[in-house]
């Protein structure tokens, strides 16, 4: 039998975080081989809002500034205002410095998936990986189509149904809350015009369901509407109070298609996400932020981190003969100094949050944010660390 065609670096999955690593280790020399199951452009469901610290990430890596990103029409709305609502009663509302930038995810994943080609990165689209495909002691991958190849490094980036994660039964027999902090998403778009009114400002709604909120996010010609809330916390069915917010808001039977639903890592991250050579970056790994389910910064930003690390690795192997093992420390390390720690700060905020915030602390609420003013949204950003809330 014919060995399988031999790579440095196999990733699974080409959204954000895959795209990110591919770029970054094709970059740096490696021969590297990304695999999705999709065909570029494709859909993927979500609002699309970046926070300044994606945009300085996207210029960090890509070279990329917010002009060049307009320019090529993948920030399609920009917006200084933002809104928070306890219901339909308006908690604060406030403009800052640092804009909220929307994009649509068809053209910045299929962007970002040709900077990781044009860096030198092999690309299979329209053929995945299942869930035994993974061959640990051969260090290979077997796509759905039956071809094979193998690599010194696999990276599952192949999102929050990871068929590289679920290879190492982390869902059965991981982390136990691991499923308990999953929520379920549900989403729908809506021309501007025909809603009538003047949306301007994303716009976040608490207390319409338990541990979770509802949005509506403005883009050039589209209203994106959604709500996510944790399934185990909600004894009442997601989609059900995402319909009664939807008729509450006037917003129903205005949406241009049906509801498409998604799941959503929200708090669920995987404090170890390396099993020997292979390993896990963004929503495989459960990397969103259990406040807001914040994940296209997380997918880059672990994408980038695990990149530094087997580019350290892989530069001592073949200089100095350092441990594999070494990558699995030097990528935790990574990920405890510039994640978990947010993380870990942000469940706890969400806790306080979603167990106090109803309409019966409505005023009480209403003086605190007054009192916070760009604090929370600044740290939303990246320009202050979630860290000061420990004081509060
Ligand atoms: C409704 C909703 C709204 C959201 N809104 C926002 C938001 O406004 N801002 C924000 O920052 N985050 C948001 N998120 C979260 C964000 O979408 C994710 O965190 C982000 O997409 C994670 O990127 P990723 O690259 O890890 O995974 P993905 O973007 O999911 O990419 C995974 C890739 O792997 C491929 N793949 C999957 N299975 C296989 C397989 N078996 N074999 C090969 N390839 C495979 C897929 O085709 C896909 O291309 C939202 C999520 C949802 C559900």
């Amino acid at each position: 039998m014919s060995e399988p065609a031999r790579y440095d670096v196999i990733i699974a999955g080409a959204g954000p975080a895959g795209s990110t690593a591919g770029y970054l280790l094709s970059r740096a020399g490696l021969k590297v081989l990304i695999i999705d199951k999709s065909t570029f452009p494709r859909k993927k469901l979500c609002a699309g809002l970046i926070t300044y610290k994606t945009v300085r990430l996207l210029e960090r890596v890509f070279g990329e500034t917010v002009d060049s990103l307009k320019e090529k029409g993948l920030i399609n709305y920009e917006s200084n205002g933002y809104e928070l609502y306890c219901r339909d009663r308006l908690i604060t509302g406030r403009t800052i410095d640092v804009p909220f930038r929307f994009i649509d995810r068809e053209s910045y994943d299929h962007f970002l998936l040709n900077k990781a080609r044009e860096a030198g990165a092999s690309v299979i689209e329209g053929d995945g990986v299942g869930l035994r495909s993974l061959n640990i002691l051969k260090s290979a991958v077997r796509t759905n189509s039956g071809k094979e190849y193998s690599a010194d490094i696999i990276i599952g980036a192949d999102g929050v149904n990871s068929r590289i994660r679920r290879s190492f039964l982390v869902d059965l027999f991981g982390r136990e809350d691991w499923s308990g902090n999953l929520a379920s998403a549900h989403e729908i778009f809506i021309r501007r015009e025909s809603t009538g009114k003047q949306l301007e400002h994303p716009a976040l709604f608490f207390d319409y369901v338990d541990w979770g909120y509802a949005w509506v996010f403005p883009n050039r010609e589209r209203l994106k509407i959604g709500m996510c809330a944790l399934k185990k916390k909600n004894k009442d069915d997601i989609l059900s109070s995402f319909r009664t917010f939807l008729s509450e808001m006037k917003f129903n039977e205005m949406g241009e298609e049906k509801i498409h639903s998604y799941v959503l890592p929200y708090g669920s991250f995987l404090p170890t996400p390396v099993f020997r050579n292979v390993f896990l970056v963004g929503d495989a790994a459960g990397f969103a932020d259990p406040l807001l389910g914040e994940g296209i910064y997380y997918a880059q930003r672990s994408a980038e981190l695990a990149s530094l690390a087997i580019l350290d690795v892989m530069h001592d192997r073949r200089g100095q003969s350092k441990p594999l093992e070494a990558l699995a420390t030097a990528y935790i390390n990574l990920l405890r100094q510039h994640i978990f720690t947010e993380f870990e700060y942000a469940g706890k905020i969400r806790k306080v949050i979603f167990t106090y915030l109803n309409m019966s602390r409505y005023f009480p609420l209403k003086i605190l944010m007054g009192l916070l003013g760009d604090m929370p949204v600044e740290t939303v950003h990246g320009i202050r660390s979630y860290k000061w809330m420990k004081k509060l």
